[in-house]
């Protein structure tokens, strides 16, 4: 697939001083929404990047709703950027609930907290897709910034995919366990199971807590 490149007037960048250090703080507009690139030590024209391509999720990122491991994730990206000393997380906009946008997916958790459906299923019933998130900012993004192989942070193997095929190098892909709780238990089997992310984590909490089987 032909990208195109980000022209300079939807580009622009300043240092971000953080609690966790400095970052450069580059924000993007590109296919109808605004993104960032947190970009920490040196990475450009670099090999095997350490990167995170994060889909925004206001509940979990900013208001540390536990019914995902959004924010966690988040914090745990940086985290392990800012301890290796450089690496790139990608904050991708327009990615609420998979795509289905912040109503939708406000939606999705009546459903889930009243009839028990799970993050698919609550989604499909609603005559929603499951999952229409686009990467292809992230490539662009990833272009821009003279980076074309990198180590992934993420569980989901769709990632690796959608930037394998638009030409970005994913020599690695680096695990990013949450651990479970009573409250995001379910939606993590769910993406395990039935989207196939790579989540071990999950059968240590469904055995080390029965309490979680008795309620
Ligand atoms: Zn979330």
């Amino acid at each position: 697939m032909y990208e195109e490149a980000i022209g300079h007037e939807d580009v622009a960048e300043s240092d971000l001083v953080t609690r966790r250090g400095t970052f450069r703080a580059v924000a993007f507009r590109a296919d109808g929404h605004e993104h960032m690139a947190l970009v920490y030590g040196k990475t450009r024209m670099r090999e095997n990047v350490l990167i995170r391509v994060h889909s925004e999720c206001m509940t979990g990122d900013i208001f540390g709703a536990m019914r995902c491991e959004c924010g966690e994730q988040l914090d745990a990206a940086l985290n392990r950027i800012v301890a290796e000393g450089s690496g790139i997380l990608i904050y991708l906009r327009g990615h609420e609930g998979r795509g289905i946008g912040l109503v939708e997916k406000v939606r999705t958790h009546v459903l889930q907290d009243e009839q028990g459906l799970d993050t698919l299923d609550s989604a499909t019933s609603l005559g929603l897709p499951v999952d229409v998130r686009d990467y292809g900012p992230a490539v662009r993004i990833l272009k821009h910034l003279r980076v074309n192989s990198v180590r992934l942070m993420s569980n989901n193997p769709d990632k690796i995919e959608a930037l394998e095929s638009n030409g970005i190098t994913v020599a690695a892909r680096v695990p990013l366990l949450v651990q479970p709780n009573d409250h995001n238990i379910g939606y993590l089997t769910a993406k395990r199971d039935r989207l196939g992310h790579d989540l071990p984590q999950v059968d240590v909490f469904a055995t080390d807590l029965p309490r979680a089987v008795d309620r």
